[in-house]
């Protein structure tokens, strides 16, 4: 993460460590006292309480399957073995937006299928479904929507899409854990859906982590087997699997922060908020990614689309304020995919997007206020 001048973080972990650390030095002792270290009640916990976390809808108890959590080491982990649960055979195709971290796309060409990359929308910049539908052949099997920056993708369409297509859908809600689009949480819309739980992510641990989520009892116990080796039982292979676990130390970790999710959303909405309040007036030409209506975001970023990005990064850097840029460059357009893409193809919402996104510190522990004080006197 980029550290400035003045010590101000990105995601600012130091802070939160510190209105936690008691909580955390005994959740982190216990573990280590306990000579269990993979696996183990406190991961069983998490899983329950994950599960009952994305179940737990706006009041409403819903009649559907309840969905399952099964904790693994990375996003990326949690999307190959999706990848894997749901069948994802060399040559086919699964459609991935243009617009995001490259996980998803990876994971589908490290399997031997082939991504197919689909424009996004230019406000919300979340997956398009009218592209989608354009990317469609006979080898498509499914398609990955991606809860872009803490927003869940449009859902709704892309099932409609699905359903009429017979393809299975994966959510990667790697950043998103937490959201909500109607009563639903995020982690509840994809045949198998996905989080990670890197450092940075709203939901973050000490290190590398990842979780699977399916309300399918035989893809969940499938999804359990992937990750074990493709064992159910010790030392018997049905499968040829991966090993893919969660550490205790990790999940006891998280077990405290979850604790306090809903709290620092909250903040993290305020901060939000005080930033659109601010850009609405600012007579900039900076436009914040738009929430659909019907959505609420975790804001894993509060991500902007500059007219003038090289100017408004300037007066960012000389103000000391960290910002990132998610994302520089579309997938089309990255050298590892350049023998399954058109290199002469015309600028679209994607490349757009690339151009013009910045992103801003946002997080439960960010200053916000002092940030836009600054903001103010630079632009
Ligand atoms: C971070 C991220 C991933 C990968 O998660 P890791 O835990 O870092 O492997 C996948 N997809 C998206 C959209 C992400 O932002």
């Amino acid at each position: 993460m980029l550290i400035l001048g003045i010590m101000m973080q990105f995601v600012n972990l130091t802070g939160q460590r510190e209105a936690y650390r008691e909580e955390l030095e005994a959740a982190e002792r216990a573990v280590l006292d306990s000579g269990c270290f993979v696996g183990g009640p406190e991961v069983a916990a998490l899983e329950r309480e994950l599960a009952d976390f994305c179940n737990s809808d706006a009041g409403c108890d819903r009649a559907e399957p309840k969905t399952r959590a099964i904790t693994c080491a990375s996003g990326t982990d949690a999307l190959t073995i999706a990848l894997m649960a749901l069948g994802l055979k060399p040559g086919d195709e699964v459609i991935v937006p243009d617009f995001t971290f490259i996980a998803p796309a990876e994971c589908v060409d490290f399997l031997g299928g082939i991504p197919r990359f689909a424009d996004i929308d230019p406000e919300t910049l979340q997956i398009d479904p009218e592209s989608v539908k354009a990317q469609i052949s006979p080898k498509t099997r499914g398609i990955i929507g991606v809860d872009l920056f803490g927003q869940c993708a449009p859902f709704m369409e892309l099932r409609r899409i699905a359903d009429e297509h017979e393809l299975w859908i994966v959510e990667d809600a790697a950043q998103a854990f937490g959201a909500t689009s109607g009563a639903r949480r995020a982690c509840t819309f994809g045949d198998i859906s996905i989080t990670s739980f890197y450092p940075s992510k709203p939901l973050g641990c000490y290190g590398d982590g990842g979780a699977i989520f399916t309300s399918d009892v035989e893809l969940a116990e499938k999804v359990r087997m992937l990750a074990n080796h493709g064992s159910r039982e010790r030392y018997l292979h049905e499968t040829v699997g991966m090993n893919s676990r969660l550490d205790a130390l990790q999940a006891a970790i998280l077990r405290v922060k979850l604790h306090h999710f809903e709290d620092e959303l909250k903040v993290r909405r305020e901060n939000a908020r005080k930033y659109d309040e601010f850009f609405s007036s600012a007579g900039a030409r900076i436009v914040p990614q738009k929430i659909a209506s019907g959505n609420t975001s975790t804001y894993a970023q509060y991500t902007v689309l500059a007219e003038n990005r090289d100017a408004f990064i300037a007066k960012l850097n000389a103000a000391g304020i960290p910002h990132c840029i998610h994302y520089p460059m579309p997938l089309h357009r990255q050298p590892c995919f350049a023998s399954i893409t058109d290199a002469g193809c015309a600028e679209n919402n994607a490349d757009r997007a690339s151009r013009m996104a910045v992103s801003l510190p946002v997080c439960a522990f960010t200053d916000v206020d002092f940030i836009i004080d600054k903001l103010r006197a630079a632009l």
